[in-house]
């Protein structure tokens, strides 16, 4: 089979975050595929059709990349920050596991991007310099049990958490209930980080305690770092504080 799938990471925002990898992958393919508002992040070019898809159709449009590329087209399927954390590359994989066998020949490359828990760590120090884990506060495709047992077990267990997906019209409740919990294992001076569209002209950063830490100040564009007993803040009279995580647990039980 002639075609070619490539599942491609765009970093956070700012171009200058796109691998060198991701950019060629762009720019060769004939066909570009992905949610309208990445897409509009990679520059127009000649010969190169594009294909729009809204945000909630992931299934949909990695089946469409596939279709594509089974006809032999050199297709880039575009997904924000890499596309194997909570987005595109596992739909692909659901897709061919599902899929007709032709799709098992295909030629499918999955081009890594900088993902938002390491482009908004790198914005204030280094929370997540020691053991951590990533979680989805989304509960469309889970429980919300089985998102508080795996708060609770993280938490517990000393990691520092990268929050992804907190917030959106049809959650609005989730993450102070996320908090709640969080409280009930880590001590209120736990630093949290707000990181909001980081790498894009919208950009804002801030550091809090989880005492203090009001859902308000998140949305669908945040992603939300919270400490473990590790994790510290340096104050610099003159300059943003430093977040850091230590690679000693000296305090741990
Ligand atoms: N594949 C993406 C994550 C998709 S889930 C990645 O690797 O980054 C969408 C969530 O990612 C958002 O709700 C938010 O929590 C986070 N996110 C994506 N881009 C971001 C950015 N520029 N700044 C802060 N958070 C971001």
């Amino acid at each position: 089979m002639s075609g070619h799938l490539a599942v491609v990471g765009l970093g956070p925002g700012d171009a200058r975050c796109l691998t060198a990898e991701a950019q060629a992958a762009l720019v060769g393919a004939d066909a570009l595929y992905g949610y309208i508002r990445y897409l509009e992040r990679v520059p127009e070019r000649a010969g190169q059709s594009r294909h729009a898809s809204d945000n909630r159709q992931e299934g949909a449009r990695a089946a469409a990349a596939l279709a594509a590329a089974a006809a032999g087209a050199r297709v880039a399927l575009v997904s924000g920050g890499d596309p194997g954390v909570f987005a595109m590359a596992a739909a692909v994989c659901e897709e061919i596991a599902a899929g007709p066998d032709e799709w098992r020949d295909l030629d499918v490359a999955i081009v890594p991007g900088v993902t938002a828990m390491l482009a908004v760590a790198a914005r204030v120090g280094a929370p997540l310099g020691h053991d951590f884990c990533a979680l989805s506060l989304s509960d469309n495709l889970k429980s919300w049990k089985t998102i508080e047992r795996r708060l609770d077990a993280a938490a517990g267990a000393g990691f520092v958490l990268a929050l992804y997906n907190p917030i959106s019209r049809a959650r609005p409740w989730q993450l102070g209930r996320a908090f709640e919990r969080l409280r009930g294992q880590l001590p209120p001076e736990t630093p949290v980080v707000f990181g909001r569209a980081v790498a894009r002209g919208d950009e804002a950063i801030a550091v809090t305690t989880l005492d203090a830490a009001d859902p308000g100040s998140a949305d669908m564009a945040t992603l939300i770092i919270v400490g473990s007993r590790e994790t510290h803040v340096i104050a610099r009279p003159r300059r943003a504080p430093l977040v850091y995580t230590s690679r000693s647990a000296r305090g741990a039980a």
